[in-house]
Parts: structure tokens; sequence; C-alpha cells
């Protein structure tokens, strides 16, 4: 089959310059849809508490997707908040106790983790937990605003610094009684790099998947185009305010609007400002990182939503991994420079209006 497609596209190059070869250009195309479309293989599974898609063309797709799926379990079961007997569960049990020891994979989220909150002045904060819990986030029990008194105890409990990784023993510890761990800002981009990386390994070369709406590229479709993925409409699930064109990349985003509750007719999400308790309010609907680092896509998507549009744009500003595109409360699809060339505006059924920012 193989050989058959190969000799199709190099005829369709030996006659390109004499009639009838957008004939063969069509046959070799078809021939190769064909072929892309037998090595297709999808999955979609739960994990890390939300679905999970993936479409890849291999011949051995099957096998590789159930590697894929093993790996993102192996993860889960080292980072869940709720498995009792996760590495997480054990270092937020020993808070204030003593340490626990790290596989390779926890001790380089936790160091990704704090790394992302050193660069983001800890607007990202893996230590928020205990405030996160307070609200009801991370449990099923009834989600409520928390006393002023709660927050003002439990603040003091968050502080990065509190958590000390011990690079010689593989080994971590919570330095205060109560201290928490919780990675749902990050576990998923951190699950988005090594899923990517085993996929590339097993020999895929085209493929796309969906951690609860956290996208990761490999390669391009097999045609060779980019894989568009759309950025939804903070304000109505069944629509989006563009489209992104990306291959060999992560892209993932933040927004209140993902999970929410509404008390007294007020709304309050789950993504914590550790200066003040309370959901982070600084003017954004969404924030979408594209990147080609999953783990600091999604750390920094939750940051710099914590951030607000200017302090991330200076943020922006001073690196140089990654692109972003905001949605404002005020109305506004903003992408930084290097996003805005990959980005197609579609602003049918609302009034966005779009800007650019320039380096
Ligand atoms: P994401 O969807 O990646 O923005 O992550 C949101 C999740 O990260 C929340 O459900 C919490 O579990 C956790 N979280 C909330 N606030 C923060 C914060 N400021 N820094 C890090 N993680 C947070
Ligand atoms: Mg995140």
């Amino acid at each position: 089959m193989k050989r058959k497609i190969a000799m199709a596209i190099l005829l369709c190059f030996t006659f390109s310059f004499a009639t009838g070869c957008a004939e063969k250009r069509d046959e070799a195309q078809n021939m190769l849809n064909k072929h892309a479309e037998a090595n297709l293989h999808e999955m979609t599974t739960f994990s890390m508490d939300t679905v999970m898609q993936f479409t890849i063309y291999h011949e051995n797709g099957e096998e590789i997707l159930t590697d894929a799926e093993q790996e993102i379990r192996r993860l889960e079961r080292l980072f869940s908040v709720t498995l009792e007997d996760s590495e997480i569960s054990k270092l937020n049990a020993q808070s204030g106790l003593g340490s626990v020891k790290l596989s390779a994979d926890t001790e380089e989220v936790l160091k990704h983790g704090k790394e992302i909150g050193e660069l983001t002045n800890q607007a990202f904060d893996i230590a928020i937990s205990p405030v996160v819990k307070a609200w009801g986030f991370t449990t099923d029990g009834e989600k409520h605003v928390p006393a002023q008194e709660t927050l003002e105890n439990l603040l003091p409990l968050t502080n990065i610094d509190d958590l000390v990784i011990d690079e010689n023993t593989s080994t971590a510890q919570l330095l205060k009684k109560g201290m928490a761990v919780d990675l749902g800002g990050i576990a998923k981009g951190y699950a988005s790099d090594k899923v990517a990386a085993l996929l590339k390994e097993k020999g895929v070369t085209s493929g796309l998947f969906s951690l609860g709406g956290n996208i990761g590229a490999i390669g391009t479709k097999p045609n060779g185009e980019n894989w568009k993925v759309a950025i939804e409409n903070p304000l109505n699930a069944n629509d989006y305010v563009g489209l992104l064109a990306i291959q060999d990349c992560f892209v993932i985003t933040s927004g209140g609007y993902q999970r929410y509750f509404e008390e007294k007719g007020k709304r309050y999400h789950h993504i914590i400002d550790s200066n003040t308790g309370y959901p982070a309010d600084r003017g954004l609907l969404s924030v979408t990182i594209i990147s080609k680092d999953g783990t600091k896509a999604d750390g920094l998507s939750t940051a710099l939503f914590v951030m607000g549009l200017d302090k991330a744009v200076q943020l922006w500003r001073s690196s140089n991994n990654f692109e972003a595109v905001f949605v404002t409360e005020d109305g506004r699809v903003i992408a930084t420079e290097g996003a805005a060339n990959i980005f197609a505006f579609e602003g049918r059924d609302n009034d966005f209006k779009f800007e650019t920012v320039e380096r």
C-alpha cells in the first residue's frame, strides 16, 4: 500500500508538466486519504476527573492508545487528591509531620509547580488547596462562600516556599500542619507532555488529543494541514471566538466559566487568588496558552487568569516560549503577536472586538 502511494506521488511529480496531472494528483490524494483513514484510531476515556479524547494515525494505533491510557492512569494514581494512597495524598497527610519519598514524575511536577509559582509571583500556587477545599471545589460537598475568618486562617498555609523538595533524597515536605498540594492547575498539562512524548516515541507523527479540553497536537493532519482548534466563547458553550491553526504544540485554556457555583445571585469560580482567598477577579473570562511545553501552558493559563491582562502581557513580553489569547469581561479577544499569526477571529454571534499585542 505504502509503495503504491509513493508511486502515485512520484508519478504525479514526474508528469507534473504534462496535462492530466491534476487527475493523477487527485488520485494520489485519494490514496493518501484512504491510507490515513485505514490508520485512524480513536479513543475516549475518563480520567483525572475529566473526559479525554484521542485521535491518532498509526497502523498500531489501538495498541498505542491503550499504552497512552495506561500512562494517564499511572500519573493519576500518583497525583490524585481523591485516591488516599497517591503520593500527593501521602504528602498532604504528612503536612507538618515529615517528608515523603517521591517518584520521578511527582518530583518533576512539584518542581514545575514551584517554578511557575516563582515566575508568576505566586499567582500560580499549588499550595492553594486548603482554600480551594474551603470553597468546596475539590470535594463532592456543597460549594459555598467561606467565612472571612476561615479564609484568613487558611491563607498562611498557602505559601509555596513551605513546600520543600530535597532533590538529593527525592523527598518532599509540607512544613506547616494543614498545608496541602493541589495539582488541578497543572496535572493535565504534565500528562499532556508525557502522553505526547509516548505517542511520538511509538512512531505517531499525526494525532490530536484533548485532556478535558487541554489540547495536544502531534505533527499535522495526515495531509500536512494544520490542526484547527477552537477557542470557546466563555459566554456561550455552543459558540467559539476563533480558530487556532496549530501543529506540534499544546493549547490550554483556563476560565472562570469552566467550574463555578452561584450564591445570592453572584457567581464564584474555581481559580483562586492566593492574595485574597477569593476567586480571581481581574477582568478576564479566559486565557488560552499556546506552547511547546504542556506543563507550562497549563500552569500559565491558570496563573495569567489570576494576574489579569496587564501583568499577563508583561510576563509574555519577558518570555519567549508561549503565546496567549485572552477573552476579557469588557468584550475583547486579545492575541499576542505569535498567537495572532495563527488565529482566525470569528466574532460571528457575539460582540467581541479583536485586538493584538506586540512584543
Ligand atoms: P486550570 O483549570 O488549569 O486553570 O486549574 C484550575 C484548578 O487549579 C482548580 O480547580 C484548583 O484545583 C487549582 N487552582 C485554583 N486556583 C489556583 C491557583 N491560583 N494556582 C494553582 N492552582 C489553582
Ligand atoms: Mg492550568
